[in-house]
C-alpha cells in the first residue's frame, strides 16, 4: 500500500522537495508497512515558506471578507466531494477506522471552512461615541503570518480548525502537520489552491519537534497554534516569548466523567465508551476519569464491560470495524505499560488489558480496550494522560465530594455530566474547572461550539465565533471632530 506524495512540502502554491532535509516515513499501523517516504524542512524551505506566506498574505487580506469566505466556502465543497479519497488516506496514515475517518475527519474540516467562509464576510469593528460629535471605532485586522502546528491523532482536522478561521481573518499559514502524520495536510493544500487562494496562502511544511520550533520562534511569524502535548504547548510559549508572538495552546487533558445515580444508564454508558475508545482513545478531550455514584455503580460497569467486549477490532479499511490500532510503536508501548501499571498499582481490571493480535495484520499496533475499576484518585493511571483506550472507573458518594476530586487535576480540558437532574447538571458544569463541558453528552465538538482548555490544557479557543479574536487584533480609531488643541 502506497500514498507517496509528489513531495514533502508545499510551497508557494506547489509541491516542493528538498532532499536535504532528514529523511522520515509514514506508516500504517495497522501493518506496519511503509506507505510514504518524506523529508524534513531545511531551514532554506522554511525561509521560501515564510517569504511566500508575506506576499500572499498581502493579496489575500486586501481582499474583501466576502471574497476570501467564497474561497474557504468552495474548501468545503471539494473537501466533501473527495471526503472518501481524503478518508482513506487518513486510515492508512493514522490507523483509524474509515468507519470513523468518514464522517470527523475532513468531513469536520469541511464544516469548519463552511462555517469560517461564512463569518469571513462579517468581520467587524465597534463604533464609540466619544462626545462632541468625536467617536473612535475599532477595526479587526489579521496578524500577518501564522504558523499551525499538529498533533497526529485528527491531521487534516486539526489543520483546518486552524486554517479556516486564520485565513477568514486575512492571514496566511505556514502548517506542520506531526511528523507521524505527514499526508492529508498537503491533499488540503492543493484544494486550497484549487479553490482559488493565492499561491503561498496555506502551505505545509514536514518535520518534527524542531521544525515546529523554528517556526515557534521565527521573527516573521506573528502567531502560533499548536495541538499536543502539555510540555510542547509550554516550549513553543517559551520560543515565542522572544518575539512576543500570539499563542493558542490547544492541549493534553486528563477529564472527568460524572454519573450520578439519577443518570440515563445506557446513555451515561455511550458516554463514558465514545469519551474513551473513540479514535482507540487517542483524544485529547477524552473523559478517562469515569466518577460513579456508587449505587449505580455495579450496574453501570456490567453494562459498560458487556459493551467494551462487543467492540470490534479490525482491518481499518473494513467499515465494519469500530476499532483500528495505536498510532506508532511508541504509542503502543507506552499505553501497554499503563495498562500493566494499572494492575501493579492495584486497579481491578474489568475487562481488556493487553495487546490484540489481529490476523493477517502483520505487526499491527492493536490494543484492547481496557476498563480499571476501583482506582483510586493516587494511581497514576488516574492522574497521567495515557492517550489510548484505557478507561479508569472511579466511586463517589456526594456532589460535592465528585466536583472536588474531579477538579483535582493540573488540567481542564473537558468534563461532562450525566444526569436527569436539569438543575444538578448546570450547577456541577458551573463549578468544574474545564474549558468544554457537556452535559448528558460526551466529546460533540460541532464547530459553532468554541473548544479548548483551561489550567494547564491550553489557552485560547479553537471554533466558534472565539476563535475569530485569537487570528486577529483590534486597531482603534479616534476621530476628532472639533479641533486639536493642546496647552502649551
Ligand atoms: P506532541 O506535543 O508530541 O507534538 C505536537 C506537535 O508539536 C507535533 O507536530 C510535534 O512534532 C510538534 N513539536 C514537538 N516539539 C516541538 C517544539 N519544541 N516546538 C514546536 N513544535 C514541537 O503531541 P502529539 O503529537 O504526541 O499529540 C498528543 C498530544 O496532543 C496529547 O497530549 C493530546 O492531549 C494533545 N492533543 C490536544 C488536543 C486539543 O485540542 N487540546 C487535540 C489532540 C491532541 P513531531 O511530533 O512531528 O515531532
Amino acid at each position: 500500500m502506497r500514498a507517496q506524495p509528489s513531495a514533502s512540502h508545499f510551497i508557494d502554491g506547489q509541491p516542493f522537495e528538498d532532499t536535504a532535509g532528514m529523511a522520515f516515513e509514514s506508516l500504517y499501523p495497522a501493518t506496519g508497512e511503509t506507505i510514504a517516504q518524506l523529508h524534513a524542512a531545511t531551514p532554506a524551505v522554511i525561509a521560501r515558506a515564510v517569504a511566500a506566506a508575506g506576499r500572499a498574505q498581502a493579496e489575500w487580506a486586501a481582499r474583501s471578507g466576502a471574497e476570501r469566505g467564497r474561497v474557504l466556502r468552495r474548501v468545503a465543497e471539494i473537501l466533501r466531494a473527495r471526503n472518501r479519497e481524503l478518508s482513506e488516506l487518513e486510515t492508512l496514515d493514522t490507523g483509524k477506522p474509515l468507519q470513523e475517518t468518514l464522517v470527523a475527519d475532513a468531513a469536520s474540516g469541511a464544516d469548519c471552512f463552511e462555517y469560517f467562509g461564512a463569518l469571513a464576510a462579517d468581520l467587524r469593528g465597534d463604533h464609540v461615541e466619544l462626545g462632541g460629535g468625536s467617536y473612535a471605532y475599532t477595526r479587526r485586522e489579521p496578524l500577518g503570518i501564522c504558523a499551525g502546528i499538529g498533533a497526529w491523532n485528527y491531521p487534516i482536522q486539526i489543520a483546518s480548525w486552524k486554517a479556516a478561521p486564520a485565513l477568514a481573518c486575512g492571514n496566511a499559514m505556514i502548517f506542520k502537520p506531526s511528523e507521524t502524520t505527514p499526508l492529508t495536510a498537503l491533499k488540503l493544500a492543493e484544494i486550497l489552491m484549487e479553490a482559488g487562494a493565492p499561491a503561498g496562502l496555506f502551505q505545509v511544511v514536514q518535520g518534527a519537534g524542531e521544525v515546529g520550533a523554528a517556526l515557534a520562534g521565527h521573527p516573521k511569524i506573528a502567531k502560533v497554534s499548536v495541538t499536543g502535548s502539555v510540555a510542547t504547548g509550554a516550549r513553543v510559549m517559551a520560543a515565542g516569548a522572544a518575539t512576543l508572538k500570539h499563542v493558542t495552546l490547544e492541549l493534553g487533558g486528563k477529564s472527568p466523567i460524572l454519573v450520578f445515580a439519577d443518570a440515563d444508564l445506557d446513555a451515561a454508558v455511550s458516554g463514558a465508551i465514545l469519551g474513551n475508545f473513540y479514535s482507540t482513545g487517542q483524544i485529547c478531550s477524552n473523559g478517562t476519569r469515569v466518577f460513579v455514584e456508587r449505587p449505580v455503580r455495579a450496574e453501570f460497569v456490567e453494562r459498560l464491560v458487556e459493551r467494551t467486549r462487543r467492540i470490534r477490532l479490525g482491518d481499518p479499511l473494513d467499515e465494519a470495524t469500530q476499532m483500528g490500532p495505536l498510532v506508532s510503536r511508541a504509542q503502543y508501548e507506552r499505553v501497554l505499560g499503563y495498562m500493566q501499571l494499572g494492575v501493579k498499582e492495584g486497579a481491578t481490571l474489568a475487562c481488556g488489558g493487553g495487546a490484540a493480535r489481529l490476523q493477517g495484520m502483520g505487526d499491527g499496533l492493536f490494543v484492547e480496550p481496557t476498563v480499571f475499576t476501583d482506582v483510586q484518585d493516587h494511581m497514576r493511571i488516574a492522574g497521567e494522560e495515557i492517550f489510548g483506550p484505557v478507561m479508569s472507573v472511579l466511586d463517589f458518594d456526594s456532589e460535592e465530594e465528585a466536583i472536588t476530586r474531579a477538579n483535582a487535576s493540573e488540567m481542564g480540558l473537558a468534563a461532562g455530566v450525566f444526569t436527569e437532574d436539569i438543575r444538578r447538571g448546570h450547577r456541577v458544569v458551573a463549578k468544574l474547572q474545564a474549558g468544554t463541558c457537556w452535559i448528558n453528552a460526551y466529546n460533540l465538538t460541532p464547530v459553532e461550539m468554541p473548544f479548548g482548555g483551561v489550567k494547564r490544557s491550553g489557552i485560547g479557543r479553537e471554533n466558534g465565533r472565539a476563535a475569530l479574536e485569537h487570528y486577529s487584533q483590534l486597531k482603534s480609531v479616534y476621530v476628532e471632530m472639533g479641533r486639536a488643541e493642546a496647552p502649551y
